[in-house]
């Protein structure tokens, strides 16, 4: 199949409406409500806008935005660092390229940048490799974050850099592991909810067993999902029918791509460089308990947290509290006051507006009519 053709077939499609419509009409009915339904991936939310999957779905499923942005989550205190960091002299700041318009409390990465801060775009965690050896004058610090789908690369990169003997490469890890901030969010039970999309990317790298607890603890069923229209619709056709047979299991729609154990190689690498179990304090989330990784000891020359104790101590920020609401999925991006008003793509106030899987960005791509609400 191919990806832009097959997988987006409109016979297909409504094929798959026809056939999900009255299962989630029959639940919504015995509930006496729509189903809530989390999408966990900010790659879904923009999936469901991009396609108007939203407009042809029937009212009885409702889509609650989850946190599977990894930009959103970025703490501002983290920014900050990394603002500080790349004004240092003799430092060059490496990043994907998402990360450099989250507005810290110093402004942003591309500020520091047009003042002059070297600060590299990379496409790969590995390109630090190069850049570090390209300058061996300078000290080059990778400004490594994401859930579990990007932790692998930034592994292998450390690991290949601590096999190099490179001396002037370190790195900020600001990863955060997806299964803690999904328990997490179950646990504070702030959000009524029937059931998940599960992410692709990272179920790419964790597989599908990982997320059994949430079946058999939480009593939630979830199914993977990809991001072509006609996956999607084929996990919220599994999610409805277990949710009308009172089933409750984790399914994998994405099985070309996800495998029940996840990719060994990257999971092998992650526990090679990681500790895991570290707590995480992220933006809008707060802190979630052993969300967190941080190098491990053996690695500590590629650690950069040395050279952040020598910077001036960062104040954390106060976060726009809406973020917080719309990270949690206890409201939609255009219930924020500050949506399409003080808080657009060219002005974000806050890291959702900002990121490409940002639920304020998906509604501002592609819900022109929505204008949040006066204060
Ligand atoms: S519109 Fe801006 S301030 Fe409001 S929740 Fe979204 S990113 Fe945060």
């Amino acid at each position: 199949m191919s990806p832009n053709t097959d997988f987006r077939d409109a016979t297909r499609v409504k094929a798959q409406l026809a056939a999900i419509t009255p299962v989630a009409e029959r639940v919504a009915a015995r509930l006496g409500r729509p189903l809530q339904i989390m999408e966990v991936c900010g790659g879904h939310t923009h999936a469901i806008f991009r396609f108007g999957l939203h407009q042809l779905l029937p009212e009885s499923i409702e889509f609650i935005h989850g946190p599977g942005c990894p930009v959103c989550v970025l703490p501002v205190d983290a920014v900050d660092q990394a603002v500080s960091l790349a004004r240092q002299q003799n430092v060059i700041l490496a990043s994907f390229g998402d990360p450099l318009r989250v507005p810290g409390s110093r402004g942003s990465l591309l500020q520091a940048k047009a003042e002059g801060a070297e600060v590299k775009v990379l496409y790969s965690p590995y390109d630090a490799l190069a850049l570090a050896n390209a300058n061996p004058h300078k000290q080059v610090v990778f400004f490594a974050i994401g859930f579990d789908t990007t932790m692998p690369g930034t592994a292998c990169s450390l690991l290949a850099a601590d096999r190099a003997g490179i001396g002037n490469l370190r790195f900020i890890c600001h990863h955060i592991r997806l299964m803690p901030t999904l328990t997490g969010l179950l646990e504070a039970g702030e959000v009524q909810l029937d059931g998940f999309i599960g992410p692709g990317h990272v179920s790419m790298v964790i597989g599908r067993r990982v997320y059994a607890p949430i079946a058999h603890h939480y009593h939630k069923p979830l199914v993977i999902a990809g991001f072509e229209p006609v996956d999607f619709l084929q996990a919220l056709y599994q999610l409805v029918q277990q949710l009308d047979q009172g089933r409750c299991e984790i399914e994998n729609a994405y099985a070309r791509v996800v495998a029940d154990a996840g990719n060994p190689a990257a999971l092998k690498a992650m526990k090679q460089a990681f500790e895991s179990g570290i707590d995480g304090h992220w933006r809008g989330l707060g802190r979630v308990l052993g969300s967190g990784v941080r190098i491990r000891t053996q690695y500590q020359h590629l650690d950069a947290t040395e050279l952040l104790a020598t910077l001036e101590p960062v104040r954390a920020a106060d976060e726009p509290v809406w973020c917080n609401g719309v990270l949690t999925g206890r409201i939609k991006p255009h219930q924020c006051p500050l949506f399409r008003r003080q808080c657009t793509p060219e002005h974000p106030v806050g890291a959702l507006m900002v990121s490409s899987e940002g639920a304020c960005a998906a509604y501002h791509q592609y819900r022109p009519e929505e204008v949040g609400s006066e204060q």
